[in-house]
């Protein structure tokens, strides 16, 4: 097995940092590079159930979500990986498992480490961690994390 790119996604959760002294250890020892994935959950897909949105305040709206990413996903990267010899921001918009799966796709990635829960924790396995162990071409490690 050729692992050259490991993905590790988070929602900023303290549950989806557990998975890090994997994707640091793993990544070291096999000399690859860390690809961090937030996803901005896009607020058009509730459209239909919340009625027409003002589009130029969502717009406003997602420009400041989009900042906000950003700043979280450097504090992270700064505080847990900048030891690290390579690691990769990504910020996508949309709804988190399929952005995952598309980023799988788009950057060869060869293995995802991820926590079973994030933010919400209330079922074995959270939905975006299911979703994504059920589609992913390539192998998807789950870091065991006990709802808190
Ligand atoms: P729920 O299904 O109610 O959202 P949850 O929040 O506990 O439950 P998930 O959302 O499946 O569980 O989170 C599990 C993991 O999925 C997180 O630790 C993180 O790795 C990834 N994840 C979840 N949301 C995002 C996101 N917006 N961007 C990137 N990764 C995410
Ligand atoms: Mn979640």
């Amino acid at each position: 097995m050729e692992v050259k790119k490991v993905l590790w996604p988070t929602d900023f959760s303290s549950t989806a940092e557990k998975a890090l002294p994997y994707v640091t250890d793993l990544t070291q020892k096999y000399g690859a590079e860390i690809h961090v994935l937030y996803v901005i959950e896009d607020m058009a897909h509730h459209e239909s159930w919340y009625g027409d949105f003002d589009r130029p305040r969502v717009d406003k709206l997602m420009e400041w979500a989009g900042k906000s990413a950003k700043k979280r996903l450097d504090q992270v990267c700064e505080k847990y990986l900048d030891s690290c010899p390579l690691y990769i921001k990504h910020i996508a918009v949309g709804d988190p498992a399929q952005e995952i799966l598309k980023l799988i796709d788009n950057e060869g990635v060869d293995l995802v480490v991820m926590a079973s829960h994030g933010q919400k924790g209330n079922y074995r396995f959270g939905s975006v961690t299911e979703k994504v162990m059920k589609n992913s071409p390539v192998p998807v490690t789950t870091i065991p994390v006990e709802p808190e």
